[in-house]
């Protein structure tokens, strides 16, 4: 068991479009030779995240249950994506014996987020609708600085209720031993205008979102 920590510097690249999609990390070599592989198998991009899981350039830290990746296309300074070891391929497919595993995964985010910048302000949760296979707890700096951050859904995915606390999500998994999520509005929380997270303010495009956002300091005391 270790615990090595790296950072990184932004890089540049595109966003891709939502699908769904699960599948298990050891037995992704396996599937590279069957047919259920050849739409979504190895190689295609939604199974991207359990191959950044097993690349050593990716991984920031690793336990017996779960990996800590950098976000490859981040949109904040920082940004990291905490996924469990066990294949479980979303939220839909957890149940009340998944709660300590939940658990863990968010310290172990608080944990990253310490050790990257423990005054920034950070964020700790799950897209209602992912577009990568495996579950991946979002480890996110507020302050949203970074190239890849380019179109309203990105701001959106990040910044509405499509956006689930893992607190949240945490606590619905210990009362109802299931979770729900409303799907029906995600589209429409994507389209939503573009409105500043700290101080609600609206702005037309996102230059000009992105100047407003960097006179606002975001620190974990208050934000300003
Ligand atoms: P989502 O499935 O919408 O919760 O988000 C998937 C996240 O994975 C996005 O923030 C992407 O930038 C990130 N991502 C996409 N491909 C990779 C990859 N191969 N390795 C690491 N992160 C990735
Ligand atoms: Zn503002």
């Amino acid at each position: 068991m270790h615990h090595k920590i790296f950072f990184y510097p932004l890089r540049f690249n595109t966003f891709r479009s939502i699908h769904n999609y699960s599948v298990s990390l050891p037995n992704l070599r396996k599937m590279a030779s069957s047919n259920s592989a050849k739409k979504k198998g190895p190689g295609h991009w939604s199974t991207g995240l359990l191959t950044s899981m097993e690349d050593p350039e990716m991984k920031v830290d690793e336990d017996d249950k779960c990996v800590t990746i950098k976000d490859k296309y981040p949109k904040a300074q920082y940004h990291f994506l905490v996924l469990p070891k066990d294949k479980i391929s979303n939220l839909k497919n957890l149940n009340g014996d998944n709660v300590e595993l939940l658990k863990h995964i968010h310290f172990k985010g608080q944990e990253i987020a310490d050790k990257a910048d423990k005054h920034l302000l950070f964020r700790f949760g799950y897209h209602a609708v992912p577009s990568m296979g495996q579950l991946h707890l979002h480890v996110i700096s507020q302050d949203f600085n970074s190239p890849c951050l380019k179109t309203k859904k990105h701001w959106n995915s990040f910044t509405t209720e499509y956006f689930i606390d893992s607190e949240r999500i945490i606590k619905q998994l210990e009362n109802k031993g299931r979770i729900e999520i409303d799907t029906s509005s995600s589209e429409t929380l994507l389209k939503k205008d573009l409105q500043c997270h700290i101080c609600s303010k609206k702005l037309s495009t996102i230059p000009a979102l992105k100047s407003h956002i960097a006179l606002h300091c975001v620190s974990r005391k208050k934000s300003t």
